[in-house]
């Protein structure tokens, strides 16, 4: 008897390359952004950490929204969430061609670290692959610092990223980056922009600026700020509404 085929058929090459990894040479593998809803009627939370990012997120807009870019990033996270095992092993067998012998992979071109044992199974990957290198952008504050930051493996390198719900546990020797309104503001503010090479956010100065993505309707919503100063008021804002609340 064949096997039951899954709703979403599993995707045929786990990692890729878009447009503009692919001129430095970086293979990346993608989540749908923020949340999906899946065919079956499961919501998940693919950046459970998000905050104000969200409404500005490059990754939900242009390309990214394309029919057949959306259903490659279903079918990603589908294959993690319905084979968690399977899913493991088709990404060890990918890595093993000769082609990422040195090379670098960026996890999550889009969405985030969104359990613990999703977290978990990447550093098994990660540390059976020595010789490819891994890096990411994350808001997964908690979840790294638990997970990965006691005993990180050599070739794994993050950069924690402004405008989630945790920005309040970065610490000044934490490597971060932020979202800018252009680059000028980030001269300005003496960060080291990332624009000529992604992995400079991991490989280059410590504070990362990233300009934002010139989508008019992200541009009017940042209105000039960075993605810090924006989550921050928007967490101030919060807790003076809720104050309000209380004591009425
Ligand atoms: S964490 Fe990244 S991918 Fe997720 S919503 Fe925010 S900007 Fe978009």
């Amino acid at each position: 008897m064949s096997a039951i085929e899954p709703v979403i058929p599993r995707p045929k090459r786990l990692l890729t390359q878009n447009a503009r990894l692919r001129r430095i040479g970086v293979w990346n593998w993608t989540l749908p952004a923020l949340a999906l809803r899946l065919p079956d009627g499961r919501t998940v939370r693919t950046c459970p950490s998000a905050g104000v990012c969200a409404q500005a997120c490059y990754a939900r807009a242009g390309t990214y929204t394309w029919p057949v870019v959306a259903a490659k990033h279903a079918a990603n996270l589908a294959f993690v969430l319905d084979d968690p095992h399977g899913w493991e092993k088709a990404m060890l067998a990918e890595l093993a061609a000769p082609r990422f012998t040195g090379a670098w992979v960026r996890i999550h071109d889009s969405g985030d670290f969104f359990s613990d044992t999703y977290l978990t199974a990447w550093l098994r990957i990660i540390r059976a692959r020595p010789a490819t290198y891994f890096y990411c952008y994350t808001k997964e504050v908690d979840r790294v610092r638990r997970l990965v930051v006691p005993d990180p493996p050599g070739n794994f390198r993050w950069v924690f990223s402004f405008g989630g719900t945790q920005d309040a546990e970065l610490r000044e020797d934490d490597r971060v980056a932020d979202v800018f309104p252009d680059s000028d503001a980030i001269t300005e503010a003496g960060w080291a922009s990332q624009e000529a090479s992604d992995l400079l956010a991991v490989l280059g100065p410590r504070r990362v600026g990233i300009p934002a993505n010139r989508l008019p309707s992200a541009r009017k919503r940042l209105r000039g700020r960075t993605f810090r100063t924006w989550q921050a008021e928007t967490t101030r804002n919060r807790a003076r509404e809720s104050g309000e609340r209380d004591a009425a």
